[in-house]
């Protein structure tokens, strides 16, 4: 844990109990602040009780006795409207802040030159996080990992000398972050998502920029037109910038060819190869990878030491995670593909005899916009509720079978591509639809697909 002492003596008001309320909330109290918690569901305050914290509602507090208001990230800072909580802070001129912040003020009086990589983006935020500490963990670097991802910051270990923190942010915790000075930030690649909390597309950006703004160096994807707009401005500061780019590109940086990855000085010296990483699949990676080179790169490690972490990156579980072979085929879990836009990415990643598994609660557009990608699909499986629309948009174009369930698709499919003439056929699944119609969460989709596959005959899990 990392406990926050400077608010010590101090009391500090507390919105929103979930994980990383609670883990702020330890932290602040280990550290000696008086603070009070709250919540709108009252079995969250409960338990915030139960644990020893004072709960107290935030609406009837002396707010003149507070020295800031803690948000948790899940709670609309601006938009569509100011939680109530953050009006009353507002109007008793008291800062609203979140737990980043609390590790930046922590980091600055423990431990000001240790390694701070942050890292945002709307896509690859997780992979690029997770793959930047695989790398420096075995380079043998102390790294505490966590942020959006995993661990609360404040449950991971304090910012001491040598130790590297690498953290997730998503932009509500950019939001709350007003002191947010990372040694090196990173920004993978915008578009439009999440505007509903942030009002327009201008909004979302200046907020994502502003966790390269203020970096000691910037790591930005220049490849779409938000984050190119955001380099250009960032040139003007005077702070290196590593522009990353998997088109051509002009000037210094990191170029992606292929599977190889450049620095590019004019001489283009390759920095690293991808070739034949299973866990790093596809353009998107690529990008990513880029730029987990450009941050070890620039921590100090040596490009084969960066090329071996590459190497023996595992992956994250449910993002198009190789789960083992079943005769000469591929089982792919890309869970967490819950729309057309993720699968888009899994289809790309696979030039023919893919082995589709799709389907369960369908979103708005369904799977039309992937119909450029349908050549590669040997047949398609179609589990749950969507299994209609998407037999529609199928139809006349894509083989296909009505599975209705995932242990029907799988045993089916695993036939399939047994018999089919492609060298390494793939058995995918991308779902492009959310999981609720048959299970809880993706998490679980994703296991059901994995205990199947391992139940496979002749199953390996390489
Ligand atoms: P995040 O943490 O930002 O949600 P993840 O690393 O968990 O991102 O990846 C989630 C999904 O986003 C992946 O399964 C893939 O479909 C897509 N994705 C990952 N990296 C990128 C990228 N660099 N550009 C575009 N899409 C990506």
């Amino acid at each position: 844990m990392t406990p926050v002492e400077t608010f010590r003596g101090k009391r500090v008001a507390l919105f929103g109990l979930g994980g990383s309320g609670m883990a702020t909330a330890a932290a602040l109290k280990a550290g000696g602040a008086e603070v009070i918690v709250w919540d709108d569901s009252e079995k969250a305050v409960e338990k915030a009780r139960a644990a020893g914290f004072e709960a107290d509602d935030l609406k009837l507090i002396n707010w003149q006795a507070i020295s800031a208001l803690v948000l948790a990230p899940g709670v609309p800072l601006t938009h569509p409207v100011p939680h109530w909580s953050v009006e009353l802070a507002k109007k008793a001129k008291v800062e609203v802040i979140g737990d980043v912040e609390l590790y930046c003020r922590e980091r600055k009086r423990l431990a000001k030159d240790a390694p701070f990589i942050a890292i945002t983006g709307t896509n690859g935020k997780s992979t690029t996080t997770a793959l930047i500490a695989h790398i420096l963990r075995q380079a043998g670097r102390d790294v505490q990992m966590g942020g959006n991802i995993g661990t609360p910051i404040l449950a991971l270990a304090p910012p001491a000398e040598g130790r590297i923190h690498v953290i997730e942010m998503s932009s509500y915790q950019i939001d709350l972050t007003p002191t947010l000075n990372p040694s090196i930030g990173i920004l993978l690649n915008l578009s439009p998502d999440h505007i509903d909390r942030h009002g327009t597309m201008e909004h979302y950006a200046g907020v994502k920029a502003r966790l390269v703004k203020l970096a000691d160096t910037a790591i930005i994807g220049v490849d779409d037109h938000y984050c190119e707009a955001i380099a250009v401005r960032g040139d003007h500061s005077g702070k290196p910038i590593v522009r990353i780019s998997l088109n051509e590109m002009l000037g210094a940086g990191i170029h992606v060819r292929g599977r190889e990855i450049f620095a590019w000085r004019g001489h283009g010296r390759k920095l690293a190869d991808l070739t034949g990483i299973g866990s790093l699949r596809g353009d998107h990676n690529a990008q990513n990878a880029a730029a987990a080179v450009a941050a070890c790169l620039r921590i100090g490690l040596d490009e084969a030491t960066i090329q071996a972490g590459l190497k023996s990156f595992p992956g994250l579980a449910h993002r198009m995670e190789q789960v083992g072979r079943v005769g000469k085929a591929l089982l792919i879990n890309d869970s967490k593909a819950t729309n057309a836009d993720s699968t888009e990415k899994a289809l790309l990643s696979f030039e023919n005899g893919i082995f589709w598994i799709l389907g369960g609660k369908p979103k708005e557009g369904g799977i039309t916009p992937l119909a450029p990608y349908f050549g590669r699909i040997a047949k398609a499986y179609l589990i749950g509720a969507a299994s209609d629309a998407f037999a529609a948009t199928l139809e006349g174009k894509v083989p296909y079978e009505r599975s209705g369930t995932l242990d029907i698709a799988i045993a089916s499919a695993a036939r399939d591509a047994e018999n089919a003439k492609f060298a390494e056929p793939v058995i995918l699944l991308s779902p492009s639809c959310a999981s609720f119609d048959q299970f809880p969460n993706f998490e679980v989709r994703g296991q059901r697909f994995r205990e199947l596959a391992e139940k496979l005959p002749g199953y390996v899990t390489h």
